[in-house]
Parts: structure tokens; sequence; C-alpha cells
């Protein structure tokens, strides 16, 4: 027989799936024999009996009649007696705290009859009057939904006609109209008395709370926080203790330590004479906890006693909510207290020095969004500031600099060592060498997934969006807003996390923790202003460096240039995963792209060709420079050619203008023919088309041009003392013979250059798994290739069929809602579908060649979620940006802590 009911003092905190998070910590208060009113929880597995029969299981109903007789034997009292009443609360309480389900009902059981006896009892007749108000306000408003502003307009009038400014001023006679008022409201709209039978009153209450699981309000709670749908709530109904009986009681909330700064210490409010949630309210004053000490020094120890014991027993921070009746303290919730990334750092650490935890555990504790959050820039809070407009913080961080409206103007500012905030009303790809100059950069247009959103936040540059206030003026270089006009080369300050934008400089800091992850322990130490932060910086330090003693998978970073690729190691990447060739070919080189593309003759393309591997070499040189002795994964060309040429719109209307015009020449011959050449390759979708090895194999010079600039690059490092290691890496595999061929090219191109230089060179020789085919034919690519990078970003676009630029914005929003995403599969790995692939790959790979070396590059790599998957796949490295590197190792360490004990994520 399955028991739906347990009694507070049957269960413990590791039962949060039984009897939910509040449920589960009051019996462990109960087992530390802490003073917690007597009650009980009805269990999730009653819920869901709920959910799935439409009614409350009659076993249910059997079970709380006893378990309610062990209540009242507990205390002494029996509910809806006329001498001592006992009053109950009915208190919703899910695995995990979830704001949208049913509010707690106090004072369930009282009734016309047993007001009078609570005054009696409690020689108090405001107080009765007050507790039955409140119930039938709660229970009208919880559990037969009813308007709360009914309510509150009842209340209204009595305060006005009473001449009173807060409830407080309600004297008893006032409170009794309120409650005759309060009862013809229920009648008149649930066409029923507010019910006078208090078992009835628990009965309802408790199928409200199993009921309120499924509203609107709490199923969009748990998509957005991704908490499954069937895990139900449990409910607690527990003895009435009063904190507003009089100023010898009251209620309070505190914290065993500090939730900012992580200090122990006397953290906490209290409000004498008030009730429930009086305190968070924030209808009086509430006095510091320590004020407490004053008023009555025996319960202020006794609460200090208990906060250090469940400090000492959870190992961790609290929270507490309590109680005092008439100079009698009760504890009525405790859990593991929510705070700041800072605080998480800081206290995690406290507790290794407290002897309290291990530092796996505090591993366990911190995460790599915290770290993410320490990372950005930060604004002077207590600078001057003049707001001009909100828009929507798209990319976190803070960034002043001149305003810029085109790539030119960013670029040649910033090379003058200015810094520069790009402003487009929205931007395109071809606004990308403007964003990388750019501090910010700030669009008018455009929502969190728009283009500059979703590129900055992948270089983790500080970003504004759909700033719609803002009228942008490209042409005239002018934005104008409000009754200011700002001018190219005027000052904005933008802050990508509120979306603010202030006129002016507005002074903002490195924080001090990313001064620490570039430049070290001493400087970062150095950069904090005050001792806590300190703290916090050595904090960081020595949980990121129990990652990386602990983890297992290496962690590389995408970088395209040098420049990156430094900062990448500075961070502590320990080798480059991608680095992607194609900007090589864009800017002045896209008109040698063209005379390839374009060449009559082998002669003109292999010209042409010849005249782009010095620049080649020199990107490959410096790369390799910036990660000397560390593996540098460089891929061959990928996207569509078509990507390199100009757009066909362009060149159409360029051609008939020139026909329309009569005008000929060379020119005009010229336009004619890039138009056709652009037209033949134009596809439907480039997506799944002509890119990758498709390209490779279709124009073979350019991925022998790449290679070959690979390979002197090589040699030119060698000469000079140097440790290159790159690795050469084919994207788009889909079959073995395809790399077969890529493989040959490229063995025969490297003996010749090392022929050429007397030097022997054997360059690892790999290719991306991006499409399921290569997945599920690993074993056969293996044959040849010499590692594996798994492609998140194409194997999630290939295994949905989805086109990631077009259906972001489309249908995501409506996914996400109705529930068929619970986050975007480009931002956390789909474990399910495209890491079974992933699992697949590795298995077959390594069943032909057992120590075959895979990765992953990709956003999924610096996402912690998706990390862990990667951890537990087998994989060797997860690569990702620059900017995301630290976390990455935080996260890769917390991996192995959190695997080893049977903890999840
Ligand atoms: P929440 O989930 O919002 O924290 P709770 O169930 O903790 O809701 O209830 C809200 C407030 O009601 C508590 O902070 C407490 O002050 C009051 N409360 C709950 N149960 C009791 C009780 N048995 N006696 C007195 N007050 C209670
Ligand atoms: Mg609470
Ligand atoms: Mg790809």
């Amino acid at each position: 027989m399955i028991q739906y009911v347990h009694m507070f003092s049957e269960g413990d905190r590791d039962q949060k799936d039984l009897l939910g998070g509040k449920g589960a910590n009051l019996a462990e208060m109960v087992k530390l024999g802490l003073p917690v009113p007597p009650g009980f929880t009805i269990t999730t597995d009653a819920c869901r009996a709920y959910l799935s029969e439409g009614q409350v299981p009659p076993e249910v109903r059997v079970e709380v009649t006893q378990r309610l007789r062990d209540v009242e034997d507990l205390i002494g009292r029996q509910l809806g007696d006329y001498e001592e009443p006992l009053l109950l609360s009915v208190r919703s309480g899910a695995k995990f705290s979830m704001p949208g389900m049913m509010d707690t009902v106090l004072n369930v059981g009282l009734n016309d009859d047993s007001v009078e006896a609570l005054a009696r009892f409690a020689s108090d007749e405001r107080f009765a009057w007050d507790s039955y108000r409140r119930l039938i306000q709660m229970f009208g408003k919880t559990v037969l939904d009813i308007d709360g502003e009914l309510f509150s307009a009842i209340m209204d009038r009595a305060e006005e006609a009473a001449g009173a400014r807060t409830e407080v001023g309600l004297d008893a006679e006032d409170l009794k109209q309120v409650v005759a008022e309060f009862k013809e409201l229920v009648l008149k709209e649930t066409g029923s008395p507010f019910p006078q039978t208090p078992r009835k009153q628990v009965d309802m209450a408790i199928e409200a709370v199993f009921r309120s699981w499924n509203t609107e309000r709490a199923r969009l709670y748990r998509r957005r926080e991704r908490i499954p749908d069937d895990l139900g709530t449990a409910v607690n109904v527990q003895a009435m203790v009063f904190g507003n009986l009089g100023e010898t009681s009251g209620t309070g909330v505190c914290f065993t330590r500090d939730p900012s700064s992580g200090h122990s210490g006397v953290y906490g409010d209290y409000l004498p004479n008030a009730q429930g949630e009086d305190v968070v309210a924030g209808i009086r004053n509430t006095l510091a906890l320590a004020d407490l000490e004053g008023r009555d020094e025996t319960v202020y120890r006794e609460l200090r006693t208990a906060m250090r014991r469940l400090e000492t027993h959870y190992r961790d921070l609290c929270d507490i909510e309590f109680t005092v009746e008439r100079g009698k303290l009760w504890m009525l919730q405790t859990r593991v207290g929510k705070r700041t990334a800072g605080a998480a750092f800081r206290v995690a650490t406290q507790l290794v020095d407290e002897d309290l935890i291990t530092m796996d555990e505090a591993l366990e504790r911190v995460n790599g969004e915290q770290l993410t959050q320490l990372l950005f820039p930060q604004f002077d809070r207590d600078a001057d500031r003049t707001l001009v407009a909100v828009g929507m913080g798209a990319s976190p961080g803070a960034a002043v600099g001149e305003v810029v409206f085109d790539n030119a103007s960013a670029e040649a500012r910033k090379a003058e060592g200015a810094s520069v905030i790009l402003v487009r009303r929205e931007t395109s790809p071809d606004d990308l060498p403007g964003m990388i100059a750019a501090a910010g950069v700030l669009t008018a247009r455009g929502g969190k997934t728009s283009h500059a959103a979703v590129v900055a936040r992948g270089m983790g540059k500080c970003a504004v969006v759909g700033a719609e206030d803002l009228k942008v003026d490209v042409t005239a270089k002018e934005i104008r807003v409000g009754e200011h006009v700002v001018r190219q080369g005027d000052t904005l300050a933008i802050d990508g996390k509120t979306g603010e934008v202030f006129l002016g400089d507005v002074h903002v800091v490195d924080s001090p923790v990313m001064t620490y992850i570039s430049e070290g322990i001493e400087a970062g130490e150095a950069a904090a202003e005050d001792s806590e932060t300190k703290e916090l910086v050595q904090a960081v330090h020595r949980l990121l460096t129990h990652a990386d003693s602990r983890r297992r998978l290496r962690v590389r970073a995408n970088a395209d240039t040098g420049e990156d690729a430094q900062r990448a190691r500075d961070r502590g990447a320990e080798g480059i995963g991608l680095c992607r060739t194609e900007h090589q070919f864009l800017g002045e080189r896209r008109q040698q792209i063209e005379r390839v593309v374009l060449a009559e003759t082998d002669e003109e393309r292999e010209t042409a060709l010849a005249e782009l591997l010095p620049a080649q070499t020199q990107d490959f040189v410096s790369l390799l420079t910036a990660m000397d002795g560390l593996p540098t994964t460089i891929r061959l060309i990928d996207p569509p050619l078509h990507e390199f040429l100009p757009d066909l719109t362009d060149l159409t209307v360029k051609v008939a203008l020139a026909e329309e015009r009569g005008e000929s020449g060379p020119e005009v011959d010229r336009a004619r023919e890039l138009r056709d050449a652009v037209r033949s390759m134009h596809e439907a979708n480039p997506m799944l088309g002509l890119r990758g090895v498709r390209l490779g194999l279709k124009i073979p010079e350019l991925f022998e041009l790449q290679i070959r600039a690979i390979a002197e690059a090589v040699v030119r490092l060698r000469k000079d003392g140097k440790d290159p290691q790159p690795e050469i890496m084919v994207p788009l595999i889909g079959s073995n013979r395809e790399l077969v061929i890529v493989r040959d090219q490229a063995e025969r191109i490297i003996a010749e250059v090392a022929e050429a230089n007397g030097e022997s060179m054997d360059l690892p020789i790999g290719c991306m798994i991006e499409l399921p085919r290569a997945a599920l034919t690993a074993n056969r690519i293996a044959q040849t290739a010499e590692f594996f990078s798994f492609g998140t970003n194409d194997l999630t676009q290939t295994t949905w069929g989805f086109s990631r630029d077009d259906v972001e914005t489309a249908f995501f929003p409506r996914y996400l809602e109705n529930g068929v995403l619970t986050i975007s599969p480009f931002e956390t790995l789909d474990a399910l579908g495209v890491g079974e692939l992933v699992r697949i790959g590795v298995e077959k790979g390594r069943s032909t060649q057992p120590d075959l070396k895979a990765g992953i590059c990709g956003e999924h790599g610096g996402d912690p979620e998706s990390i862990h998957f990667f951890h537990n796949a087998g994989l060797d490295y997860v690569s990702c940006s620059p900017f995301r590197v630290p976390v990455a190792r935080l996260e890769a360490g917390r991996a192995v802590a959190l695997t080893e004990s049977g903890s999840s994520i």
C-alpha cells in the first residue's frame, strides 16, 4: 500500500521528490530537534494521482484524518473546537520553488463559531477577527478563484470609513463588518456560502494546491525554468502559530550568512506583531534582526543557535522563516539560500576554509553562468549619468565610445586607439568588421535573436538592440533621440545587461575577475578595490585552479586571427579547436577570389591564386605564432562560394542599367561575366549546397592554396626555432571517399613543400563530423581521419532539418511556448537527438581507431550543460569562443566532481 501522507517527523531532506522542497526541509528541521509547529506532508504521488484521475484518491482523505488527529494530540487542541480551536496553514511546496502556484492559506479552520472561541482563548478580539478576514480573503482568492481586487476594495472602503490609513487602524468592530462583507462577496461570486466546516476548508485547500500545478502561470514558469511537467507538488498542512498576538510576538526572515558578500553574521528582518508575509510585503517598516536581541534575548539566542545548527548541518548558507508567538520561537521554513554570483564563489571557499566542505563540493556549488557574470566589464554605479533610451540588453557588458555608423570609420578610429560604439538601425553580416572593431554595438531595431545580438554574444561583446527611441540616420551620420542630437564622434555609453543608453562618458571598469583571468592572480588582486573583491578574486582563482586539476576535457578556443588566439591563450586555452579561414577571403582579397572564379584559363587562375598565397601564409604564421607549441586546428574553407562574390541583384541591376544606356566596353563585359558566373552559382539552399569539402573537390585549387599556405607557414616558423602544431580539418564530410581524396591531395602538397625546404613534415589531417551520415559511418571515416571534431552547430541544423537563420525568429518563440523545445538546441545541445549522433560518432570512430582524438567546436563548447554531456560522451576536448574559455574550464572540472558524487548539474 502506498502511503500518501507523512508526518514531518517521518521524512528528511533527501526526499524532495516525494515531499517537495519545503516539506523535506521541514522534516529535516524536526529531525534536528528544532521547534517546528507539528504537521504533515501530502506527497507528490498524491498530486500525480489527482492529476491523472481528476480526483483526490480516497485513501488521501483517510490518511489526512489520521494524521490530523496526531497533530491534534501533539498540540492538545482540535480543529473546529469551541474552546481552543486548532488552526492550520495549508502550504504548497514542489521540488523546486515555483512562483505561479497556489499561495499559502493561513488560519484554516476558522468559522463563525471558532472565531469567537479564538478571541476568548487569545484574549484578543481584534486578533481573532483579523485572522478570520485574512482566511476568507486568502481562501477566496487562491482556492475559490475570486478576483483579489474585490477583497481589496472592501478593505479600502472600510479603512476610509474608519478614517484609518492602513489595515492596522481597523478595530474588532470594523473587522467584523469586513468579514460580513467578505462572506457576502463569496456567496455572490461562487453561489455558495463561505464553507463553515473546518475539514471541508482543509480538503478544498488541498485540492486547490494540486490544481494549481497546472495553471497557465505555473506551466509558463516551468517551461522557462525547464522544470518537468510531471513532477507534481506536495502539500504541507501545519498547525498555525501566531506572530500577531501582540508585542511579544512577531515574524521574521534571516540568512545564516550575508547572501551578497557571503560573510557570516546576523542578517535578517523582524516585524513585531505581524503574521505571514507582512515582513516582505513592505506594509510596515521592519526591524533589523539584531534588534530582536534587545526585545527578547532568550528568543534571539535560541534563533542564533538554530541558525548555526542549520548551517552546520546543511554545510551551506541557509535562509530561514520564523515566527515568535508570545515569547516562543517557531521555525517555519529553511532552505539552501539563493545568492549573488560573487557570494557563491566566496561562500564556497569560506566553507572550505572552515572545513565544512571539500574543494570538490565547493566546485559543485558554483557554476559557469555565475563566472560569466563576474567577467563582464562594469559601469561605475556612482558616476553621473544621463539616460536617453532603453533598448534590450542583448549581450551583457558595459561599453563607452565614440559613435560611428560604418565599418570604415569603426576600423579607422579603432586603429587610432579610440573606443567606438557601432550604431546601426540593424546589423547584417556586412557589419562584421565594424562590430569586431567596436567596443559595443547599438541598434534601433531587432530583438534578442537579431544578427547583432547573436554575433555580439558570440564575441562576448556588449550589445543593446531594439532601442526604438533612437532615430538613426546613417547617411546624415546622426541619431535623434528626444531633444538630443548625437553625431558621429560624440560619446555614448551602453549597458548590455540593462539595455540602458547614456549620453556622454560613463566610467567603465574591467571587472577585477577579468583582470585576474587575463593577467594572473597578482594583477587581479591588485585590481580589487576592496578586501571583499580581493577575496572574490582569490576564491575564483582557487576554484578555477581546482577545476583545472580535476578536469579530463581539454579546453580549446575558436579563434580566427593571431590576436584572438593570443587572447584565448591568455585565458587558459590549450589550443585552437577551430580556426575559420573564410575571413581570409574577404575585404581586399575579394577581387582576387573573383578572378579565381572567373578565370578563363588555368594560367589566369594560377596567377590569381599565386597572388593570394603570401597573404594566406602570413595569416597562418601569425596564428601559429600565437599558439606556439599548442595544437591549432585549421578548417579549410567552408561557406558557399557565392558568399565571397558580389550580390546577384546588384550585378543584375548594374548590367541592366548599362545596357539600357547603351554602354559597352570591357567594364560592362566584365560585369556581365561576373553576373553570369554568380547566377550560375546561385543556390536555393546554400546551406545544403556547394560548400565545404564539396567546394574543395569542385575547385581543388582553393584547398590546395590553403594547404600550401599552412605548410609554408610551418617551414617559416620552424626556421625561427618555433614549434607550430597545425591540424588540417576538412569540413562537411559525408563520405569517407571525400576525405580520402582531400587527404591524398594534402599529403602530396605537404610532401612537396617539405622536400623543397629539406624538412620532414607530418601534419594531422582530420575532419568535422557535422552531417548525420558522417556520424553514422564514423567507423569508415576513421580509417582516414586522424581526428574528429564534431561541428554541433551544423549537426544540429542537419539533424533537425533547421536552417538556423531562418527558424530562430520564425517559429522558435512558438516552439518554446508550446513546449516542443525547452531551450534552443543551438544554445544547449539537444542531448536526445544530436547528442545521440555524437555518441554514435565517438563510439564508431573509436571502434576503428581506439585512441582517436575527438573534440567539439561550435557554440555548445561554451555551454555548461552541453560541456557535461561532452564529458560523459568521452570527448577529449571542447572548443569555444575565447571569452567562454574560463567558463568551460570551470564546467569541465565540475563535470568530474558532479559525476563522481553522483549529482546532476
Ligand atoms: P512561500 O512558499 O511563499 O514561502 P509559505 O508556505 O512559506 O509560502 O508561507 C508563507 C508565510 O506564511 C510564511 O512565511 C509564514 O510566515 C506563514 N506561515 C506558513 N505556515 C505557517 C504556520 N503554520 N504558522 C504561522 N505562519 C505560517
Ligand atoms: Mg516561505
Ligand atoms: Mg559547419
